[in-house]
């Protein structure tokens, strides 16, 4: 606090009878004032003397399931409006159904990732290859929609999480290159009873003590979309840098502190040795 003081001029008695003084004097702690919070606010984006860039501590990944359905274009105009990046789990056949919001969703720069065609699960659970055909079909309808070869993407979302799957259908994910992802907090804007106040209400509820938040919502509910605005709030006040899913070093350095069940692809020996050695550079365990 003492740099506080020493910052800031003390205003003294002495401005009686020149009113202009005391005017002045206070503009000029008004104006250290807002300089020393604009200082406060910049801190945490300013990089480290050793030159490694610092990672957010809070984070929070929006991620959207199920799309693109016939309101997407209204859900993508409340993120423009809050400036805030996505990560839409989308369905192959959707895609095909609503091509123009795919190629929206794409031109925003959010992520899209896999959530298989149809939403169905028998088939990868019963005989695991067959994720080789619902990954290549995947990619080849968003080649197809997007107008653009060279969009790829190795995230991927089971249909309904990945709990409910055997071992092995987990494992041919990762053995294809591909890495998949549960979540670690939710909306519940698929239950029936819920408004938007319920919906933001498991937002609260499910993020509570959780630094690093892979919030689960869906594409084409109008409950999760009123409620935006609020989990935005609620994330922007608690400190949180909202960010897009990917496989990155610097997304695995922070999805490793991330308690959601995912799985992404090894690194090798000398690729998760360098993420165990940024990771205990910053204090951070597995
Ligand atoms: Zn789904």
């Amino acid at each position: 606090m003492s740099y506080i003081n020493h910052m800031v001029p003390k205003v003294k008695a002495k401005g009686k009878g020149r009113p202009w003084a005391f005017a002045s004097e206070c503009a000029g702690i008004k104006r250290l004032g807002l300089l020393f919070m604009l200082v406060c606010l910049l801190l945490p984006l300013v990089t480290v003397a050793d030159g490694k860039e610092q990672l957010p501590q809070k984070v929070v990944y929006l991620t959207f399931d199920d799309g693109p359905k016939k309101t997407t274009p209204e859900l993508l105009a409340i993120l423009d409006e809050l400036d805030v990046p996505a990560t839409f789990f989308l369905l192959g056949y959707q895609a095909r159904a609503f091509p123009e919001y795919t190629r929206m969703i794409y031109e925003r720069g959010d992520t899209i990732a896999c959530h298989t065609m149809d939403h169905s699960s028998g088939g990868i659970k019963d005989e695991p290859s067959q994720l080789q055909l619902v990954f290549r079909r995947f990619m080849k309808e968003m080649h197809d929609v997007l107008g653009d070869e060279t969009f790829t993407t190795d995230l991927f979302r089971f249909p309904g999480g990945s709990t409910s799957y055997p071992f092995p259908t987990k494992k041919m994910v990762t053995d294809l290159g591909w890495s998949w992802f549960d979540w670690n907090a939710m909306t519940r804007d698929t239950y029936d009873d819920m408004n938007e106040k319920a919906v933001f209400a498991s937002v609260r509820n499910t993020t509570k003590g959780r630094d690093v938040v892979i919030l689960l919502a869906h594409d084409g509910k109008k409950n999760t979309r009123l409620a935006l605005p609020d989990i935005v709030q609620y994330y922007r006040d608690g400190g949180y840098t909202f960010r897009r899913l990917s496989t990155s070093m610097e997304e695995r350095r922070i999805l490793a502190r991330c308690p959601a069940h995912m799985r992404l692809p090894d690194l090798g020996p000398e690729g998760e040795q360098l993420l165990l050695e940024s990771l205990e550079a910053r204090g951070w365990s597995r």
